[in-house]
């Protein structure tokens, strides 16, 4: 249940508010519970850890295969560039949803 709320972008601590409002823009409270997301000052910012561990995750398979296929240098960044470019919505998304569940998971809500 959790995980399937994750991946579906739903609240942490009810598992059924939407926790997007738009592709970049998160609502501040959850519109069925009502918990607050940000918990602290500062409190995504371990979200942007987890996106640069889910960011290396992708490139790295990318990088074996343009050294495999022995590409030039400028493909390396060029298809990397796109890749994560294209991406970085869902990047940024994923990221918070795995902090805020995970948080949720260590550190339960009253
Ligand atoms: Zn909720």
């Amino acid at each position: 249940m959790r995980l399937y709320a994750l991946l579906a972008f739903r609240c942490p601590h009810c598992l059924q508010g939407k926790v997007f409002a738009g592709l970049w823009r998160m609502h501040a409270e959850c519109p069925v519970c009502g918990i607050h997301f940000e918990r602290e000052e500062g409190y995504f910012m371990m979200s942007v850890f987890i996106g640069y561990v889910i960011s290396t995750a992708l490139a790295v398979p990318l990088i074996v295969v343009c050294y495999v296929q022995r590409a030039p240098v400028w493909w390396y960044v060029g298809s990397n560039v796109l890749l994560l470019t294209l991406l970085s919505p869902l990047i940024f998304r994923y990221s918070r949803m795995i902090w805020l569940h995970l948080d949720e998971l260590f550190d339960p809500r009253g």
